[in-house]
């Protein structure tokens, strides 16, 4: 399953996806996030898997800002220590 976190405004659209059947809860994102974006939750199948917390939602275009690639930066931070690729940006 994907579980999308965010929203879109005026300028542009602003989503987290989780590919949550790829997710092995092992918790290396939550670690590696530096500004707390993301949590382990139990889903409704009781699978322990990464999500944005409430929090964040609704702001991860500002949240996430500080990780976001400009010239000679590395990949994100969540997306680098996520070995199964679970993590996705829209934007
Ligand atoms: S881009 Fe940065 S702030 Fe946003 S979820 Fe990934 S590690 Fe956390
Ligand atoms: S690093 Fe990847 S596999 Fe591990 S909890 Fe986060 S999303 Fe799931």
């Amino acid at each position: 399953m994907i579980a999308n976190y965010g929203y879109k405004d005026g300028s542009g659209e602003y989503y987290i996806s989780m590919n949550t059947d790829k997710c092995d809860g092992c918790g290396d994102c939550v670690t590696a996030c530096p500004a707390g974006v993301l949590e382990m939750i139990v889903n409704d199948y009781d699978e322990k898997v990464a999500a944005v917390t409430d929090a964040h939602r609704k702001k991860i275009k500002y949240s996430c800002a500080p990780c976001k690639p400009v010239q000679g930066r590395p990949v994100l931070p969540c997306i680098a220590a996520c070995q199964p690729q679970v993590i996705q940006h829209s934007w």
